[in-house]
């Protein structure tokens, strides 16, 4: 249940966001997350609306951006995206020289890109 620590963070920087820009309410928080980190979304929300009650921040919506799994070859410099299902199994090869020398550089993200205040 690693949901609730982060959406706890998402709660206090949104907080801050609104105090800071003197506003009234926060409308909706956009959220890059990576498809590696194992975390369920619609649990963001749910413990989201729990622990906003009351704040400036209650109701908010939390949209979510995928962001994808990539790596990068580390013999020709190809980038290329791999599935979730795809990544857990070994038989991941570079597309374009079939190597398995590369790696990863997207997939583990997690990071509030835009926050909406009215
Ligand atoms: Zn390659």
């Amino acid at each position: 249940m690693h949901e609730l620590p982060l959406t706890k963070s998402i709660l206090e920087m949104a907080i801050k966001y609104a105090q800071r820009t003197d506003s009234r309410k926060v409308v909706t928080i956009v959220l890059r997350l990576g498809a590696l980190r194992d975390i369920k979304k619609e649990w963001i929300q749910h413990y989201f609306n729990y622990i906003s009650k009351g704040t400036i921040a209650e109701d908010a919506e939390i949209l979510i951006i995928p962001d994808p799994i990539v790596c990068r070859c580390n013999d020709c410099g190809k980038d290329f995206e791999i599935d979730r299902d795809g990544y857990a199994c070994e038989e991941i090869l570079c597309p374009n020289c079939s190597t398995r020398n590369y790696t990863l550089i997207s997939g583990t993200k997690f990071q509030i890109e835009g926050i909406e205040v009215i």
